[in-house]
This record gives structure tokens, C-alpha cells and sequence, in this order.
């Protein structure tokens, strides 16, 4: 037993916490790309960096044990991390999305994967009772999302796993949004669970890196092998970095969600709002499903302004909160999904699933919740059309 049962101890102490051999606290940076051999076949356990490195290994220990899997495996990217999970499928297969899947994945599926003749098909895993109407005898995975951005749409991540199971489907949820502080989607049923650790986990918008972690031994060696064979490993600095990382996300989380009930219920109230999506605020449609299955709302929030207010002029007058792409650091950033997040998804598509043109993403920061709401109180003001 490690003497310890909470999660928020379990980031700081999980995994490899301590160096065997000097007692470090942390584990030591190891730079090395080969390991010497003491004699042919006798290794050390090491090998080659790309197969194996003890600072990658520590943070991929961390991670399945913080999502309670059996393995964990880190990559040079979220995107890494998903490719290496979908090459487990094979020419002929195909794979249902989640309707506002990361513009990424799409993308991955709909211009690289097809080529290796595996499709895709959009699915309203929101609504089981559609969605297992959409599985053909073709498709093999499905990837969830939820809360998926920009809309925070809330899927059944159990209900979707027991249907998915029942068609044998292998469950990818891109858990991202929440960690493994708020949601574990293995103990929900699904197979994997896959993280761009650059934003929430890393925590500090200075690290690009990925993970995934998977359910069984069975997939363990399957992704180990594509891991290595296809070599999207991420680097020793970088892992030591996450791991660093990590050893705050309890606290950052904490402060962040707290930020984010607050800045909610400010948006919700200002008369400049048409809509605010946040799966936090219980009049939101996703807000019971998500009570359930996750500590709570997370921190994404989108919304809308009415027309009468200019998003241009709203985006220049910020002052402390950057438009910038990307989330889960500690400074406050919004973007505009249609035209940078999710601009690989062609407008058509867009439009169905309601990434609006006046949609705005807020990543609330850890920033004092004041300063956060008055900067975008004064740009709000400055954005009314008069
Ligand atoms: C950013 C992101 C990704 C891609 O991760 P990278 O680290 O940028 O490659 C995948 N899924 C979600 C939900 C993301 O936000």
C-alpha cells in the first residue's frame, strides 16, 4: 500500500514519486537517448529512449494510476497520443465521433486516417437512443468527448460505454477537459481514456505533450507496441515537466472551477448574453448527467453576445484574458471556435451542430475571479454597438 487513498495526494505521490537510487524527491531528468549494456541480451531494463525511458516512465505510471488503468503511455502530443490509439484500427473500419469532437481529431480522421481507408461517422452520443442506431456492423470505436467543446455537450459516458459494449466497439473518451481530478471515465466503462496533457494537466501552457491509458493487459501491449513502432514518444525534459505539472493540478483545479462557477453566473446575468454554456450552472441541459459522472462542471464556458454587440471589438479590448488557442494554463484565454479551434470542421457541419460565427470560448484562468469578470465586463461595454 502506498498510504495514501485521495486523489489530490495521489498527484503529488503517484507512480514513481521517489528516485531508487539517490532518494531524490523527484524523479531525475534522464537526457539519455541508450543505456549501456552489460553484456549481449543483459539490459538493465532499459534499451533505447523511444522503447523505454525512466523519467517517461515515471509520468506514465502517474497517469494510470490517477485514471485507475492499467497502463499508461506518454506521447509528443494529445494528437499523438490519439493517432497511436487509432491505429489499433484497421483499412475498412469505421469510427463514430462525438458530434463537437476537438477539430484535431476530426481532422485526423478525415484527412489521414481516410486514407488508410478507416471512416468516421458523426454521432449524437448525446442521445443513446440515437446513437445506437448509428452503429453498422463497420464500426469498431467510438471516441466521446464530454463535456465536448465549444458547446460543453454533455454525453452518458456509461450509458455509451454499456451500449458500445454490447457491439463490441472499443471506448476512446479524450478526457481532457476534466483530468483525472474530475472525471474517470475507465471506473464509467470505457477502454481508454486519451489527454492533450498540454492543457490541464501540464497546467501551464509550456509544455505540448499527450497520454493515453488503457483498461487491460491485452490493450497495454498493443498500444506499447504501436507506441514504439511508431515513435511519437515524448522527450525526458518534457515528461519531467508534466510530472511537475501534475503534482499542483488538485489545487489548480479547485481555484479554476471556482473561477469558473463565478464567472458563469456572471455571464448568465448580464443583459450583453444571449446563451452561456457551462455544464456547472444546474439550467444548463447537460448539468444532471455531468453531476453524475464528474466532480463538477469543469472550467470551459462558452457564450454567445446578442447582436447588437461587436465579438471584434469585444476580443481586441481585452486587457488581462489573450485571445489565443489553447486552455488549461493558469492565465485566462478565449478564442473563437469557428474561425481557430474548430475552423477545420467545414462550415456546413458548423452550422448543424451550432458553432456559431458569435460563439466565444473562455479557458477561465487562476487569476482573481475580479479581475477575470471586470476585464470582461469593460470589454463587453466597449463591444455594444451604439
Ligand atoms: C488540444 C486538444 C487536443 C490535441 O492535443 P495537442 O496536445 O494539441 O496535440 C485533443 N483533444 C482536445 C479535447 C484538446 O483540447
Amino acid at each position: 500500500m502506498k498510504g495514501y487513498k485521495n486523489i489530490d495526494t495521489a498527484v503529488i505521490h503517484g507512480g514513481i514519486s521517489v528516485d531508487e537510487t539517490t532518494g531524490a524527491v523527484n524523479v531525475p531528468i534522464y537526457q539519455t537517448s541508450t543505456y549501456k549494456q552489460d553484456g549481449l541480451g543483459k539490459m538493465r531494463g532499459y534499451e533505447y529512449s523511444r522503447t523505454g525511458n525512466p523519467t517517461r516512465e515515471a509520468l506514465e505510471k502517474l497517469i494510470a494510476e490517477l485514471e485507475r488503468g492499467y497502463a499508461g503511455f506518454a506521447f509528443g502530443s494529445g494528437m499523438a497520443a490519439i493517432t497511436a490509439v487509432l491505429s489499433l484500427l484497421h483499412s475498412g473500419d469505421r469510427v463514430l465521433i462525438s458530434t463537437n469532437v476537438y477539430g484535431g481529431t476530426f481532422r485526423l480522421l478525415d484527412k489521414v486516417f481516410d486514407h488508410f481507408g478507416i471512416s468516421y461517422t458523426i454521432a449524437d452520443t448525446e442521445h443513446p437512443q440515437n446513437y445506437e442506431k448509428q452503429i453498422t456492423a463497420d464500426v469498431k470505436a467510438v471516441i466521446i468527448e464530454s463535456p465536448a467543446n465549444p458547446l460543453m455537450t454533455v454525453t452518458d459516458i456509461k450509458t455509451i460505454s454499456d451500449i458500445s459494449h454490447r457491439h463490441g466497439l472499443l471506448v476512446i473518451v479524450d478526457n481532457t477537459f476534466m483530468t483525472p481530478y474530475l472525471q474517470r471515465p475507465l471506473e464509467l466503462g470505457a477502454d481508454i481514456v486519451v489527454h492533450s496533457a498540454t492543457k490541464y494537466l501540464g497546467g501551464h501552457s509550456d509544455v505540448v505533450a499527450g497520454l493515453a491509458v488503457v483498461s487491460t493487459k491485452e490493450l497495454a501491449d498493443k498500444i506499447a507496441f504501436i507506441q514504439n513502432s511508431t515513435g511519437g514518444v515524448l522527450g525526458p525534459f518534457d515528461s519531467f515537466l508534466l510530472i511537475r505539472g501534475i503534482k499542483t493540478l488538485a489545487v489548480r483545479m479547485d481555484r479554476h472551477v471556482e473561477n469558473a462557477v463565478k464567472a458563469a453566473e456572471y455571464l448568465v446575468s448580464h443583459k450583453a448574453v444571449k446563451s452561456v454554456y457551462y455544464p456547472g450552472l444546474e439550467t444548463d441541459k447537460g448539468y444532471e448527467i455531468n453531476s453524475r459522472q464528474a466532480k463538477n462542471g469543469g472550467v470551459m464556458i462558452s457564450f454567445e453576445l446578442h447582436e447588437n454587440y461587436d465579438i471584434n471589438v469585444f476580443f481586441e479590448s481585452l486587457e488581462l484574458v489573450s485571445l489565443a488557442e489553447s486552455l488549461g494554463g493558469a492565465e485566462s484565454l478565449v478564442c473563437h471556435p469557428s474561425t481557430m479551434t474548430h475552423a477545420s470542421i467545414p462550415a456546413d457541419i458548423r452550422k448543424k451542430v451550432g458553432i456559431t460565427d458569435g460563439l466565444i470560448r473562455l479557458s477561465v484562468g487562476i487569476e482573481n475571479s475580479e479581475d477575470i469578470i471586470a476585464d470582461l465586463e469593460q470589454a463587453i461595454e466597449k463591444a455594444e454597438r451604439r
